[in-house]
């Protein structure tokens, strides 16, 4: 046994030091990024933010939404090749640059992952993710999808240590999904006892990806816009978001009326509630089980995403970044032990 004794950071055990900046609003910062992936070759341009692989808010809708403002959705795996079909055949070809395939690496997954590749070749992002991360097993399906996909961008998660970020590129993925334990709805910590804080797994993974020329998203654990910037502040390249953008019109989830006011479920993707929707398919989807929650409704997803970038873009105006690539440079934490004043809740 070992302890590490350095302290490692949460998003609520910081804040973003202000700096002198010459900007005069926020409507002037640049939320756009253009990146070339280091194993596909590929260059993508748009806002980093990607709704996350959950059946409640990885939707079709929930893509055409993001879409608008350019940004991505990690579309669920749980939709059929028909529904596949019929998504693609209504939306135009601008819509690859904004969505993910997901998959998992049973040998169901890979087939169906195949037929969806196949069909609609226009795809060019695929997100491989499992519970853990650190298996041999998982590193060799990475290797595999990409040497069946040459110049397809692969995503590949979740771990949330450097060594493993670095296995992960080599092993063919453009960019590593990071995050274990941090999720709304996410039991792991509570099950398992494992788990990094979010954010210096952000800032750790950033620096190895970084090193050999990949790039990280970091993965869940975000509760308010504060959070996202924070996690762009810690060098991520795209920060992924669930119980944010829970709730819409766009996201599933059944609506329910509780004591007159509104609300849609919301569950983790190993809850009991997904296990049953998807007869045990998702079983291994996470190290542990997650939450069913209700969520208050919160009408169209736009409302919810302009309150985040503007959270963004007011973050890099605090800090001087004139664009959000310039965020992490300009960003100085200070640990603290406070947040919000919460004397009215
Ligand atoms: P959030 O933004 O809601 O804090 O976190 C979203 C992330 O939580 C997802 O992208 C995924 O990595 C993770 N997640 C989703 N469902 C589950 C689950 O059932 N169990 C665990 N451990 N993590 C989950």
């Amino acid at each position: 046994m070992r302890i590490e004794s350095d302290i490692k950071l949460g998003f609520k055990d910081v804040l973003i030091r202000p700096k002198r900046s010459t900007l005069s609003s926020r409507s002037q910062v640049d939320l756009v990024r253009t990146y070339t992936f280091v194993n596909s070759k590929r260059t993508w341009k748009g806002v980093p933010v990607i709704a996350a692989n959950m059946d409640t808010v990885g939707t079709f809708e929930v893509a055409k939404a993001l879409a608008e403002h350019k940004m991505l959705c990690a579309v669920h795996k749980h939709y059929t090749l028909e529904q596949w079909q019929s998504f693609v055949d209504e939306a135009d070809d601008s819509i690859f640059d904004h969505i993910m395939v997901s998959s998992g690496t049973s040998s169901n997954d890979m087939a169906k992952l195949n037929q969806l590749m196949t069909a609609h070749p226009k795809l060019q992002f695929i997100c491989i993710d499992v519970a853990n991360g650190y298996a041999e097993a998982f590193v060799e399906f990475v290797r595999k999808v990409r040497q069946q996909y040459p110049d397809v961008t692969l995503i590949a998660g979740n771990v949330v240590t450097g060594e493993m970020v670095e296995e992960l590129i080599l092993a063919g993925a453009d960019v590593v999904k990071v995050g274990i334990g941090p999720g709304s709805v996410c039991t792991t910590r509570v099950k398992t006892g494992v788990g990094y804080p979010q954010l210096s797994a952000t800032i750790e993974c950033a620096d190895a990806a970084h090193g050999l020329g990949g790039l990280i998203i970091s993965d869940g654990g975000c509760a308010i816009p504060g959070d996202v910037a924070k996690a762009f502040g810690g060098g991520a390249d795209f920060v992924m978001l669930g119980g944010m953008l829970a709730g819409h019109d766009e996201s599933a989830g059944d609506l329910v009326e509780v004591e007159g006011k509104q609300y849609k479920t919301f569950y983790g993707m190993s809850s009991a509630t997904a296990m049953s929707k998807h007869a045990g398919g998702v079983a291994e989807y996470r190290a542990s089980e997650g939450k069913t929650v209700k969520v208050p409704y919160r009408g169209p997803i736009s409302a919810t995403v302009l309150d985040i970038l503007g959270g963004i873009r007011s973050t890099c105006t605090y800090v001087g970044a004139l664009s959000l690539k310039e965020l992490s440079k300009r960003t100085t934490f200070i640990m603290v032990r406070e947040q919000e004043n919460q004397v009215f809740g």
